[in-house]
């Protein structure tokens, strides 16, 4: 792989840094606090702005009616997006429900659903953790049983991210329990307004409401809303946590984390000293220039695999090493940033409801700063665990 500067890369950069000096409005820029998706009254103006320039897909195929994006340019989108403050889109739909959507929906499927992606009009979570099963994700015993044609669904689900704003739920069932675990699970789109669905709010450490339980009991989901065919729901799931490996790292949060670095770095100490002063914090930003290059090539590598459509188990190993050093850099990094800002480290712990009238010294530079450092302990675990990483990684690469 080559490492030198890809100038078309560069003009495309250009071309989105344009885009968003153009079309961001002012009151929507920097207003996402910690990693996660932006409210409802933020994702769904910037996701009509976005689809109004033909960018309302921006992972997916032309086939499709995305951008056609290769895995770099879809990068370099997200870092700027990132750098200039913008919402998020909504990631579940965008990245994991529509690429499903693309190759296994029906046509009737497709019509119903796909336009509300693009036009950001209805919300989607994720519905596949169960207390239990987790990790072992195919052990799951939420039921779905036939009953003329709807499945009656009964079950809970667990840690389900936004699903007390969301529409719609894509949800893992098991539709047979004869059957080894993998082939007796399906995939359904479930209507969250449908009678017997119960969201709890979980409260975590940085301090957001983003986490749910779920929970069914009773609901009636039409059989037209199963995506391909009773027991097809292992092998969707698998295309669908095959996206995107180049992502996991989340490079553009790594490199917003060293420009937060590099601006702390000239505030003083006590003494008047700019912090870049002291020796300790000076080699641990350089350490950390050195972790984020070293990201930033493995990223470029994973890319170049996904780009070359190689799916071999040492190309999903690699995937597995980014998510694992990435997020270790995720939370490394964060929580530096909030111990560099020393006494003010109670001010970088936002309460959700805080306005700016409640400003106070470093206000700016440190809010939501440890909000982000509680938020980015979990990314250890979302999206696989680090553990589950190694394990893939040894039996990969070490065949273990
Ligand atoms: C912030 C956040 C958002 C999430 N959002 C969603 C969502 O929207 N929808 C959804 O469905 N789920 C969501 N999840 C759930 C997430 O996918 C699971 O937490 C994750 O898969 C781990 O499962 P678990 O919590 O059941 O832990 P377990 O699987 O029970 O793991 C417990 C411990 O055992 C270890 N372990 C398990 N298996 C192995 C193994 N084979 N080898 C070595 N160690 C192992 C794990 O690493 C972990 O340390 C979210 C989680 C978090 C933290």
């Amino acid at each position: 792989m080559d490492f030198q500067p890809d100038l078309s890369l560069e003009a495309f950069r250009e071309q989105v840094r344009g885009f968003l000096r153009a079309k961001l409005p002012a009151g929507l820029a920097g207003r996402l606090r910690i990693g996660t998706r932006s409210p409802r009254e933020e994702l769904a103006p910037w996701q009509r702005i976005l689809n109004e320039n033909g960018w309302g897909a921006p992972y997916w195929p032309e086939a499709h009616g995305g951008t056609g994006w290769n895995v770099l340019q879809r990068l370099v989108f997200d870092e700027e997006c990132t750098a200039a403050g913008t919402p998020t889109q909504d990631t579940g739909a965008q990245k994991l429900l529509g690429p499903v959507l693309n190759a296994f929906a029906t046509p009737e499927q497709k019509a119903e659903h796909l336009p509300h992606i693009f036009n950001g009009t209805r919300f989607w979570c994720q519905g596949f953790s169960e207390p239990g099963s987790g990790s072992d994700l195919a052990s799951l015993r939420t039921q779905a049983v036939r009953d003329g044609d709807a499945y009656v669904v009964n079950g809970q689900k667990i840690w389900t991210s936004h699903a007390h704003r969301a529409d719609w739920i894509f949800l893992l069932v098991r539709t047979d329990t004869e059957v080894k675990k993998q082939a007796g699970i399906s995939f359904l789109l479930v209507d969250m307004k449908t009678p017997g669905i119960t969201v709890r709010p979980i409260h975590t450490i940085d301090g957001c409401h983003h986490l749910n339980e779920t929970f069914f009991d009773n609901v009636r989901v039409p059989v037209a809303n199963r995506i391909g065919a009773e027991g097809d729901g292992w092998k969707i799931t698998k295309f669908l946590l095959n996206n995107e490996h180049a992502t996991a790292a989340d490079l553009p949060m790594l490199r917003k984390y060293m420009r937060q670095i590099r601006m702390l770095a000239q505030q003083r100490d006590g003494e008047g000293r700019a912090l870049i002063a002291c020796p300790q914090f000076a080699q641990q930003v350089a350490r950390f220039e050195a972790d984020l290059s070293a990201i930033a090539m493995l990223v470029q590598r994973v890319a170049a695999l996904e780009q070359a459509q190689d799916h071999s188990a040492a190309a999903h190993a690699l995937g597995s090493i980014l998510k694992v050093r990435g997020t270790e850099l995720q939370q490394r990094m964060s929580s530096f940033i909030v111990e560099s800002l020393g006494d003010f480290g109670p001010v970088a712990f936002a309460p959700p409801e805080a306005d700016a009238g409640d400003a106070l010294p470093m206000e700016d530079i440190a809010r939501g700063l440890a909000n982000e450092m509680f938020f980015r302990r979990a990314s250890t675990i979302y999206g696989g665990t680090s553990e589950v990483q190694r394990g893939i990684i040894a039996r990969a690469l070490f065949q273990l």
